[in-house]
């Protein structure tokens, strides 16, 4: 459920119309609505009652300070991958204690920074982080808690650029040298270990996956218990996916999730961390764009719109599909007209959706794509020299943008040109 409905057949985003905005900000640009942000935060929170727990938002499904600001207000931990979002973190307000550091790669610079700001856990994905790690921490004189991210070879069945926890994917250390590394670990005196961590992959549909990795984690904790290590925290990583249309069966909800969690790990009496990036931001934000022109092609209808690839890349990057509907609903009983939908970028790939089913357009109109939320902003770029799009936030019936659009002028400012010309 989100808060993007129509009123009288005008798209509102809570209680704003989503044509005022446009008439404002100028499109094309990414709306989100604050009351499905919490909504879906809430959604975890609940889903976890009863178990100690923190639900760790990964931040880089999108990243905006309002945003993280609005997350951390409903008592939301952050997930993040990279000095850059730990940054930003911390300037939305979230004290160390509440973040969570990800990823494979983390430099020496970034592993300094959290440590002398604070951090909750670094999710340790290789031997060599983990020396690094331990090298920093006693530079500084500090211990560092760690996870060890373990990979447990379970196909999350989804897209193969998302999916993360089979033996081929770059992530974690195989499940089985987990009892060897976690050795190791324990043998570092800058380290100090708190938990698990596993994260299998992103827009899973079904609960399967993470159950098979959740049982070898509750395995795994019982052996590591064993060795005699205090396994106190289990960090069960992201993924829940996303209905992106209204006719597919809807993944499985929060709530079930939080249900298979309790039942594979409850009995550990282990502190639960979840990191949902999509599911708490997809479906809380929209991208707003203008058709430009209606181009008649040999067999087939083109709507050319102002947004394009570089603003909005999962269609031409994970061949995803998101829900594009009028701004302005059509009359009851019009008939559908079937559109190529695309961008202006000199690409083909730049083609939001093929043969799409939408009732008449005409240049001028409005069209939202919906569940653009997660992984929208945060993967444009200026691709074409096109200016990155603003990003609105709407709070009941106010709505603030909370990344203005930059102007050609400074988009060009941005490069330097040496002397020598
Ligand atoms: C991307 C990622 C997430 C979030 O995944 P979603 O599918 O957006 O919920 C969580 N944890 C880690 C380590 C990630 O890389």
């Amino acid at each position: 459920m989100d808060h993007f409905l129509y009123r009288d057949g005008d798209l509102f985003a809570e209680d704003v119309s989503v044509a005022e905005i446009a008439a404002e900000v100028g499109t094309p640009f990414y709306l989100y609505s604050t009351a499905t942000l919490e909504r879906h935060f809430r959604l975890f929170d609940e889903a976890l009652d009863g178990i100690d727990h923190l639900v760790c938002y990964a931040m880089k499904a999108a990243s905006n300070q309002a945003i993280l600001k609005t997350l951390a207000a409903c008592g939301a931990g952050m997930d993040v991958v990279s000095g850059g979002e730990y940054a930003r973190a911390k300037a939305a307000g979230v004290s160390g204690d509440k973040i969570v550091f990800s990823g494979v790669g983390k430099t020496i610079d970034e592993i300094e920074t959290a440590l002398s700001g604070g951090i909750r856990q670094f999710n340790v994905e290789s031997e060599p982080e983990m020396e690094a790690i331990n090298a920093v921490a006693l530079r500084l004189g500090v211990v560092a808690p760690i996870t060890i991210r373990v990979n447990p070879d379970v196909d999350a069945k989804t897209h193969a650029k998302i999916a993360t926890g089979k033996s081929e994917n770059k992530f974690g250390i195989p499940i089985s040298r987990a009892r060897e590394v976690y050795a190791h670990a324990a043998s570092l005196a800058g380290l100090k270990i708190v938990g698990i961590d596993v994260h299998i992959g992103s827009q899973l549909t079904e609960l399967e996956p993470f159950e098979l990795a959740y049982n070898k984690v509750a395995e795994l904790t019982e052996m590591l218990r064993a060795d005699g290590h205090e396994i106190k925290r289990l960090d069960l990583g992201g993924g829940l996916g996303i209905p992106y249309t209204r006719s597919n069966e809807a993944p499985p909800l929060p709530v079930e999730y939080g249900a298979m969690i309790k039942k594979t790990l409850g009995h550990l009496g282990c502190e639960i961390e979840i990191e949902p990036g999509r599911l708490i931001a997809g479906n809380a934000g929209i991208m707003v764009s203008k058709v430009i022109y209606v181009k008649e092609g040999e067999d087939r209808k083109f709507m050319i719109v102002d947004a394009a690839m570089n603003d909005l890349i999962r269609p031409a990057m994970y061949e995803a599909h998101h829900d594009i509907v009028p701004v302005s609903e059509a009359e009851a009983g019009v008939e559908q007209v079937s559109y190529d939908i695309v961008g202006p970028v000199c690409e083909s790939g730049d083609t939001f959706a093929k043969s799409r089913l939408m009732p008449p357009v005409v240049a001028g109109d409005l069209i939202a794509f919906r569940s653009a939320g997660a992984y929208g902003a945060v993967m444009s770029s200026e691709y074409n020299s096109r200016p990155l799009i603003p990003e609105v936030l709407v709070k009941d019936g106010d709505f603030a943008v909370i990344r203005k659009r930059p102007s050609v002028e400074e988009m060009i400012d941005r490069d330097d040109v040496p002397d020598w010309f």
